[in-house]
């Protein structure tokens, strides 16, 4: 049997100890709830927050992670730029990387990225229905033909990433807006997977649809095993002519 997949959530972990709105759907942090559903996956989980030493990602954490779980919001600014830097590495090393709901503005996102990621908003608490677009993708395994959400909050097109390497999900919400909401990015021998869903005032990591599409991603952006790619000058591998 092979070893568990490594899985660690980062959770910015602010807005439930500020926000009893929050508090009262993730008592315990968001990061808590997901990592909870990660263990039933099947995963060997631990969890790290902003307030710790080095955001809870020190060197070690981040080299015995295989999949971390990024989720953000108000304080994307106080992620320390060595961090980022360090994640960065890592993901192009192949480490996977699930980035949730508003990490889509986070240092590592955007860095990864190369644009603004920017998005339209609003907090209506209306409908949004997640629609499975690739029949064929294992992120999508398990579920029916779409994730429908009484309450959420509305992120809307145009969202300024590159275009992803594939797409997953694409959201309908009850306003009329759209909205890339699974998509997949390659990145040296790392791969992305950004999941829309996931307001804090929203028990959306609660239910086990979402957790499972969360599950399905980890494994999908679990690392390869391929070959380092081999850069600069080399010699060639078979005899060259003497003259051409
Ligand atoms: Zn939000």
């Amino acid at each position: 049997m092979t070893e568990p997949l490594r899985v660690t959530v980062w959770n910015e972990f602010r807005h439930e100890k500020e926000h009893e709105s929050v508090r009262s759907v993730y008592p315990e942090g968001i990061h808590k709830t997901i990592a909870g559903a990660m263990e039933k996956a099947g995963f060997r989980v631990r969890t790290a927050t902003l307030d710790e030493p080095m955001h809870g990602l020190t060197p070690d954490v981040l080299e015995g992670t295989d999949v971390l779980i990024w989720w953000g919001h108000m304080a994307h600014h106080e992620v320390s730029d060595d961090i980022v830097a360090a994640v960065h590495a890592r993901v192009l090393d192949g480490m996977g990387l699930v980035v949730l709901h508003s990490g889509h503005f986070s240092k590592i996102f955007k860095r990864l990225m190369g644009t603004s990621c920017d998005l339209k908003w609003r907090e209506a608490g209306e409908r949004e229905r997640i629609w499975a677009i690739d029949p064929s993708h294992p992120i999508a395994a398990g579920l029916g033909q779409y994730i429908e959400l009484p309450h959420e909050e509305m992120y809307g097109e145009h969202f300024d990433i590159p275009a992803p390497d594939e797409l997953v999900f694409v959201s309908w919400f009850q306003g009329g807006e759209v909205f890339r909401s699974g998509c997949v990015f390659h990145r040296g021998r790392g791969k992305i997977f950004y999941f829309r869903p996931g307001h804090e005032t929203f028990p959306t990591y609660h239910r086990e649809d979402i957790q499972r599409v969360i599950a399905n991603g980890v494994r999908y952006v679990a690392p390869s095993d391929t070959a380092k790619p081999v850069y600069g000058n080399v010699k060639p591998i078979e005899v060259l002519p003497e003259s051409h």
